[in-house]
């Protein structure tokens, strides 16, 4: 199979995309996202695939597949969760599909021709209306036992100072949640671009915890937030102060593709083998 399509099931918007064998994009289509409906999401997507021609189908979605059930977890798109939307989608298209979280997709994507390519290890964050995270190590996506490979955003805080406390509420039920303090509408709860230093600092404190576990090459940020300049100045001089070693090599670097990652790493989710 030469072509791959991608399709990127994001909360509003439904993005396809079909590249050819040499990662060129030959076909895209963005439409909205019909919330709370799944039978319509399942329509929306046919629709797109039928579009876009004969290929390899990967989805990106924004949560997981439950290795002990099959069904989608950890979802914010709420009226997915439960859902066995991989079987439901391979029924309504007669072909196979791999399914993916959305920051494993910009992890992917970013790793396989984008700012990580040729890194050993790679670690893509999306700094966006949540904060999530997708390992990639040569190449390969590490998904885990668990399905939760590089969810990040729901550890606790490192740290925490007067200014962090108290902990922060979650959604899913913890407090002082990565997510409550680096998710793009935290920053401008907490004033925007005044609150940039306060964010680095905290953000340096969450990455140097990424390091000393998984010590990637490169971290590739997303999501709205990663197109603040002064992040990629600032944070890797802060980084040493937290991370366990004499010297931090780690790169901190922008996206390549951008809003495009999510989707082509959908579509990279069928590599040659
Ligand atoms: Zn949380």
């Amino acid at each position: 199979m030469t072509r791959r399509i991608g399709i990127d099931l994001g909360g509003t918007k439904t993005e396809a995309i079909a590249l050819d064998a040499e990662g060129r994009e030959v076909f895209r289509k963005r439409v909205p996202t019909p919330r709370g409906d799944y039978d319509a999401t399942l329509d929306t997507i046919a629709s797109l695939v039928a579009e876009a021609g004969e290929g390899s189908i990967g989805v990106g979605i924004p949560g997981a597949l439950s290795h002990a059930t099959g069904l989608v977890k950890n979802a914010n798109s709420t009226w997915l969760i439960g859902k066995p939307l991989k079987q439901d989608l391979e029924r309504a298209l007669g072909r196979e599909v791999r399914l993916a979280n959305d920051a494993n997709c910009f992890a992917l994507s970013e790793a396989t021709d984008g700012a990580a390519a040729g890194a050993e290890v790679a670690f893509g964050v999306i700094l966006g209306t949540g904060v999530g995270g997708g390992v990639v190590v040569r190449g390969r996506l590490v998904e885990g036992v668990n399905a939760i490979a590089g969810e990040w955003g729901h550890n606790p805080l490192p740290l925490p100072r007067a200014e962090d406390l108290p902990l922060r509420p979650c959604y899913c039920g913890r407090e002082g949640c990565i997510e409550t303090y680096l998710c793009g509408p935290a920053l401008e709860r907490d004033g925007g671009e005044a609150a940039l230093g306060l964010y680095c600092e905290r953000l340096a404190r969450a990455l140097a915890g990424v390091i000393n576990l998984l010590d990637p090459d490169v971290i590739v940020l997303g999501g709205g937030v990663s197109n603040i300049a002064r992040l990629y100045d600032e944070v890797p001089g802060l980084l040493p102060r937290y991370v366990f070693s004499d010297r931090v090599a780690t790169r901190l670097v922008p996206p390549k593709h951008g809003d495009s990652s999510g989707v082509r790493g959908a579509a990279w989710l069928w590599q040659p083998i």
